[in-house]
């Protein structure tokens, strides 16, 4: 069986997740990164996307990331997430208004700088669409 290391997802104002693991799959800035046990020390940025977190002899656990960053050193794993929430505390009538609200922003063409803050935000939001769906 794989060998279990140490995860903490740790969000700006609550730890998201702490415990074992056997896998994590986190979305880096530059495509999705697998980790196992023995992996080498490393610090990447990460993006919005999907992380999952496979405990020893459990389902994996969804949690939908919307950036920060990523330490492994040794038998510890540390996720600095900008904002993190797990399948179930995600409120999906919430991000269904948080994509409708930046369709509304990208179809009346505002400033660049909006353009840009509106789609980071739809991205934001499909994200939890996806990772809460999963997870019903
Ligand atoms: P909204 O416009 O709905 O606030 P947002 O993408 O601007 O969405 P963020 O700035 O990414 O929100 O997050 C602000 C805080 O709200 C964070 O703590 C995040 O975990 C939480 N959050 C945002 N959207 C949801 C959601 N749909 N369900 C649960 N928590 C959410």
């Amino acid at each position: 069986m794989a060998h279990p290391f140490d995860i903490a997802v740790v969000a700006a104002d609550h730890t998201v997740y702490s415990g074992k693991a056997v896998s994590v799959v986190a979305p880096a800035a530059d495509g999705y990164l697998g980790i196992l046990s023995g992996h080498a020390p490393l610090v990447a940025a990460l993006t919005v996307g999907e992380l999952t977190i496979t405990p020893p002899e459990a389902e994996p656990i969804e949690i939908a990331l919307s950036g920060g960053f990523l330490r492994v050193d040794g038998d510890n794993v540390l996720i600095l997430a900008d904002t993190a929430e797990l399948a179930k505390e995600i409120d999906i009538e919430r991000a269904q208004r948080a994509v409708e609200r930046a369709e509304t922003r990208l179809r009346e063409g505002p400033a660049e700088t909006d353009i840009e803050h509106a789609r980071m935000a739809m991205l934001r939001a499909l994200n939890r669409l996806r990772v809460a769906r999963r997870g019903l």
